[in-house]
């Protein structure tokens, strides 16, 4: 299920998820090869990011 990005933050271990409109999360540096990129550790370049849209596999597994 497609859903938008609404922002970035990292986990207790420093890794950068994507939260998405749905609630969930991803991991970026977890979804090659679409987000293992070196632009998320740029600011700049994550907010670019914010209001595209990507695959939810929690909502695609959890339907509500
Ligand atoms: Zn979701």
């Amino acid at each position: 299920m497609k859903q938008m990005i609404i922002d970035f933050e990292r986990d207790e271990e420093g890794d950068w998820v994507a939260i998405l409109s749905c609630g969930h999360s991803r991991h970026v540096r977890h979804n090659p090869p679409w987000f293992n990129r070196p632009w998320v550790e740029k600011p700049r370049e994550r907010a670019r990011f914010i209001g595209s849209e990507m695959d939810c596999k929690k909502c695609e597994q959890e339907p509500v």
